[in-house]
């Protein structure tokens, strides 16, 4: 378990006051002209070092990430963008480091802007997170009076502006392209990829995209040194992580802890066990509503981190932990599921556009008992036939639940035939 002395965010479930005189008091803004001073390649170096991976859900390497960015060039600005359009069902961590952490996400943004040559960073956020955007602008006005943020920022010579735009409310634009798109004014629709966004990102320029929980890492493992924090987790998922337990636990809660915690410790020392004890629990998606979900076995023994999920089928995807007891139908929770990722297509391919609906409609039947094995047969070949068929990854997202539905609840589903 992760000891108080290893966390990095301290006011995670908003103890303290998020404003600046507190956050400097936790540690916040220490000598970041110091930090800044390091120059470009020893601070990405230093987060390589960490075995940092991005927290958005895909885990990317942050230091490989950045060492993509091509030298600057004259007319070719390179820009930074925070991804804050946090929408996955079962999380909301970054809600919580908007509404508690925000210094930690600014001074964040300021060394990674430095570190890709970006001299303006536009935070794109979540259109619903009226509070968040509220305390993240007062933040911000913060730093900027405090001569943090803008010209020669922290007195390093850096310039850096900070920008808050606030998204519609379209699942979608949690992805990065379609993110540009909006950002740029236009529908939020995914863009085929190559080129990528480090090459060829807004405005045509080169653009970084970070997670909100991963930026507002980054200070502390400069702080501390990434060697301190690729000391923590397991082989290959360095570091700590937020999790959000939702569902049939005793005590939902957003918490920090370290990679590869078992997920019966995590639910059992923050989330105050399963409702009605151990034995009612049914099934866990452990990664944000995208995953396929575990059935009780291998929530008995599985870690939390992105190599023991993967090798159980799953993912560790957000942290988003939705935990569900015996009391739940799980055919027609994930049919639930089905409908939301049919709602958030944007429609631009086929597989995605129509596949989500006819998956929907069709679990909908099976969770009624409306079928034949046969169609069960059907539904799997169809989430198959639009996984990695898709511009962007909401052809998976679709696809994967159900996969994981019919592995481990077949004989659920045709029990009920
Ligand atoms: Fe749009 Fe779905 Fe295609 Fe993504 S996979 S681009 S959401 S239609």
């Amino acid at each position: 378990m992760l000891t108080p002395a290893n966390r990095i965010f301290t006011n995670l479930q908003g103890q303290q006051d998020w404003r600046m005189k507190e956050a400097k008091a936790r540690g916040d803004w220490d000598n970041t002209k110091k930090l800044l001073q390091k120059g470009p390649e020893n601070i990405i170096q230093e987060i390589t070092t960490s075995g940092l991976r991005g927290r958005g859900g895909a885990g990317f390497p942050t230091g490989k990430k950045w060492s993509f960015m091509p030298k600057v060039e004259e007319g070719r600005p390179h820009y930074l963008i925070i991804n804050a359009d946090e929408s996955e069902p079962g999380t909301c961590k970054d809600r919580d480091l908007l509404r508690y952490e925000p210094h930690k996400l600014i001074e964040g943004s300021l060394l990674a802007g430095m570190a890709v040559g970006a001299h303006v960073g536009y935070i794109y956020i979540r259109g619903e997170f009226h509070r968040e955007t509220e305390i993240l602008e007062a933040a911000i006005a913060e730093a900027y009076k405090a001569g943090y943020l803008g010209k020669n920022a922290c007195k390093s010579g850096v310039d850096f502006d900070l920008y808050v735009h606030r998204g519609a409310g379209a699942y979608i634009c949690g992805e990065e392209t379609a993110l540009i798109e909006s950002l740029e004014g236009r529908k939020g629709m995914p863009r085929l990829k190559p080129p990528f966004p480090a090459n060829i990102g807004l405005y045509g320029c080169p653009t970084i995209i970070n997670n909100v929980e991963t930026l507002a890492a980054v200070p502390t493992i400069l702080r501390r040194g990434g060697a301190w924090f690729a000391s923590l987790g397991t082989p290959g998922n360095a570091g700590t992580k937020i999790f959000c337990l939702s569902g049939h636990v005793n005590t939902p809660c957003v918490v920090e802890e370290e990679m590869g915690i078992p997920l019966k410790e995590l639910i059992e020392a923050h989330g105050g066990g399963i409702r009605g004890g151990w034995k009612k629990l049914q099934a866990v998606i452990p990664g944000g509503s995208s995953v396929p979900l575990i059935p009780k076995d291998i929530c008995e023994t599985v870690r939390m981190d992105f190599t023991s999920l993967c090798d159980v089928k799953s993912a560790l995807g957000t942290g988003g932990v939705i935990v569900m007891d015996t009391s739940t139908d799980i055919v027609r929770a994930i049919a639930r599921l089905s409908k939301f990722y049919m709602i958030e297509s944007c429609g631009q391919c086929t597989p995605c556009r129509e596949g989500t609906g006819w998956m929907w409609r069709m679990l909908t039947r099976l969770a009624e008992g409306i079928g034949t094995p046969h169609d069960i047969d059907q539904l799997e070949s169809v989430t198959h036939a639009i996984e990695g068929h898709t511009i962007c990854a909401l052809g998976e997202a679709a696809a994967w639940p159900i996969q994981g539905l019919i592995r481990h609840f077949r004989g659920e589903m045709e029990g009920r035939l």
